[in-house]
């Protein structure tokens, strides 16, 4: 599957999804296959989300590579994603910010969650990547102020909790519009104490962010 991985990285750089070295390395080291369920491993290089289970997907390599440039990662930071899935963005977030730095990510479904954190295990990202269970949108004070913070799923505004963990001058990307998979990727910059500079990345199409700052439940 390296010649599959390698391929697809080749055509992510080709098309400007890749810009830098630091994201084309993450992506050509993490073996995307060992983060979706075992029946969908053949599609593992093709650059589409894939259904995970549970409703939810396992995002498309290109948004990875977007998310991974826009965050502008450096190594030793402190990271916090929403929405692990199976944890395949949370690895490749993790190659980048190396030993010194950490991911934080929280899932809301449990069994995914779990899964995620199998799946890590067997890549060896477990070290630099802790699985959370919980609703993202409350953040994790126990772990802030972050670095960068990024949402992997929708929300309908910017849960206030995630701006107040973010450091001053981090950075949170976070896909926000409506409920069915026509949104904006935004980015929120934290200038002072209480002074955010926000801008649009683009369009995306992601899952709900559901929770407490999210979309209500059904
Ligand atoms: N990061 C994943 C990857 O590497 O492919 C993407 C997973 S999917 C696009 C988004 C995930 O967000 C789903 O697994 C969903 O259950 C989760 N989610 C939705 N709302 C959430 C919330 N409030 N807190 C935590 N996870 C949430």
């Amino acid at each position: 599957m390296m010649d599959q991985r390698e391929e697809l990285v080749e055509k992510l750089c080709n098309q400007g999804y890749i810009r830098t070295e630091k994201v084309k390395k993450a992506m050509l080291n993490v073996p995307r296959e060992e983060f979706m369920p075992p029946e969908i491993r053949a599609y593992a290089y093709l650059d589409r989300p894939l259904p995970i289970g549970k409703g939810q997907t396992i995002s498309a390599p290109h948004m990875v590579a977007i998310i991974a440039e826009k965050l502008k990662l450096n190594e030793g930071m402190n990271i916090l994603e929403i929405g692990t899935g199976f944890g395949y963005n949370a690895a490749v977030v993790s190659e980048i910010i190396g030993i010194s730095g950490h991911v934080y990510t929280i899932e809301r479904i449990p069994s995914l969650a779990r899964k995620a954190k199998e799946n890590l295990k067997k890549t060896g990202h477990n070290h630099q990547v802790t699985v959370i269970i919980g609703d993202g949108t409350l953040g994790y004070p126990e772990k802030a102020p972050f670095d960068r913070i990024y949402g992997t799923a929708s929300a309908p505004k910017i849960p206030q909790p995630l701006k107040k963990q973010l450091k001053i001058g981090g950075n949170l990307i976070i896909p926000m519009g409506s409920e069915n998979y026509f949104q904006e990727l935004v980015s929120v910059q934290r200038i002072s104490e209480d002074e955010f500079k926000s801008k649009d990345l683009g369009g995306v199409a992601f899952v709900p962010m559901i929770g407490e700052y999210g979309w209500p439940e059904d």
